[in-house]
């Protein structure tokens, strides 16, 4: 299945082949995990539970259930969310007093505890996260890792004194953000958002989004800064040092399984999967070449060298009866960043045959050291697969002067700044606008719409 051709299916068979997730559960868009799919995931989260770790957050675990009192006190956050959530409204026979909504995000479960936690300054920073399942009633075409209902997110809540404490965490978790999706070889950029798109009840909210190969854009990581927005409607306030009660300010950082779709999407071939050896369930897999008569003394090599290789990478040994294409096969769509073989060439110049998945590279390598010289080739691969993503990201970045050049890929065009402007970019294109560059770039133009002149930029694509 050629992916250039036809995105849509190439996906789906990529995710069927390489069994990461099966979409044939009885309710639309709440997919089942396969123990591969699952196995890449784990590494993500661990990536990120890393993240936050050391960054001296917490890790919770909140109810998915919250009840309607709380989740309507906020107006804008309500807007934002009623017409997606899924609602619990009986228990057994009874209908519920108060019904009880599956969390789409959890601002609204979790202030209210908050509230109990923060006493004083000295409780501040308050910093949590949580590895949870959300839920969308998402009514559009659903699509695997990208577009579900039920999906796995990661959440970041933080209470500080002060905006500018609150301004620090988000810098802190755009650095996160790099190190997350350097590890996952997915460029990006970072925009703030317009104001008539920001999460319903922040101040401000960025967005971190990455180039699709059909030219869309689709935002894998969002940034808010809530101000006290919130903590006015939950009352989380604090006493100062001098007696005063202050309400926090807040940010929250999210991020979503759309981390995996987006990397499928970006680096998969026509063979399957491909991915970053960080990302990597099984970094290489040793295939012994058996030869007739040989087997035995074949496997017994093979297993040394896989004993060998483990202590430095998440290694397999293939030893099935099989034949050896069945699982290069086999590998190659599950995107296994080496292969290594180990035929009865091989075994006579003491050498194996190593096959990078990215480039399909394939070269013989010595024995010795070979667990030394492979973990410099993952390393290299890592940055390689980085590099050309990025390369694609910026061939796929364009500067528009006319909306009528507007194409595929990201669109950087002069604004004024005014809402009009903006929202008349989406209409007479289509494209919606990401925002303004949040690293600056400089710029010196005109409006695209209505011809002001502007030093500011905005980023507009097709989102997925
Ligand atoms: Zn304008």
């Amino acid at each position: 299945m050629r992916k250039d051709e036809e995105f849509s299916e190439w996906y789906n068979e990529v995710i069927e082949r390489s069994e990461l997730s099966d979409k044939r559960y009885a309710i639309k868009g709440m997919n089942v995990w396969r123990p591969y799919g699952w196995a890449i995931m784990k590494l993500i989260d661990q990536a990120i539970r890393d993240e936050f770790d050391s960054t001296g957050h917490g890790e919770v675990n909140f109810p998915v259930l919250i009840p309607e009192s709380e989740f309507k006190k906020e107006a804008e956050h309500v807007k934002g969310f009623e017409g997606d959530v899924f609602w619990v409204t009986r228990g057994g026979f009874n209908e519920l007093d108060v019904k009880l909504v599956l969390r789409p995000t959890s601002e609204t479960a979790m202030y209210p505890m908050f509230k109990l936690w923060i006493r004083s300054h000295a409780d501040l920073p308050l910093k949590v996260y949580q590895i949870v399942p959300v839920f969308r009633y998402e009514t559009k075409m659903t699509r695997s890792f990208m577009r579900v209902r039920e999906i796995h997110f990661f959440e970041a809540h933080t209470a500080h004194a002060t905006f500018e404490d609150a301004e620090q965490q988000i810098h802190e978790d755009l650095q996160m953000n790099e190190r997350v999706m350097r590890a996952l070889a997915l460029p990006y950029i970072v925009s703030r958002r317009p104001n008539w798109d920001k999460f319903p009840g922040a101040h401000y909210s960025l967005g971190s989004d990455t180039l699709l190969p059909s030219g869309r854009a689709a935002q894998v990581a969002t940034f808010h800064q809530y101000r006290d927005n919130f903590a006015k409607v939950y009352d989380v306030t604090y006493e100062t040092e001098t007696g005063e009660h202050k309400f926090v300010h807040q940010t929250t950082d999210g991020m979503s399984e759309r981390l995996l779709g987006a990397l499928i999407s970006i680096h998969g071939d026509e063979k399957g999967l491909v991915l970053p050896p960080a990302a990597a369930p099984v970094q290489a897999v040793v295939v012994p070449i058996l030869e007739k008569g040989r087997q035995e003394e074949m496997l017994l090599e093979a297993q040394r060298l896989f004993l060998e290789l483990r202590e430095r990478m998440r290694v397999k040994l293939d030893d099935r009866d099989i034949r050896p294409g069945e699982k290069y096969y086999y590998w190659e769509a599950r995107g296994v960043p080496l292969r290594v073989e180990l035929g009865p060439r091989d075994l006579a110049n003491r050498a194996v045959t190593v096959v990078r998945r990215d480039t399909g590279e394939k070269k013989e390598l010595p024995r010795e050291l070979l667990p030394d010289r492979l973990r410099t080739v993952l390393e290299l691969m890592q940055v390689a697969m980085w590099n050309r993503a990025e390369k694609v990201l910026q061939d796929n970045t364009f500067t528009i002067t006319k909306l009528e050049d507007a194409r595929d890929g990201f669109n950087r065009m002069g604004w004024c700044g005014k809402e009009s402007c903006g929202k008349a970019i989406t209409e007479r294109t289509g494209m919606s606008v990401l925002g303004t560059p949040f690293y600056p770039e400089p710029f010196d133009g005109k409006c695209i719409v209505c011809g002001e002149k502007t030093k500011q930029l905005v980023y507009a694509a097709k989102a997925y």
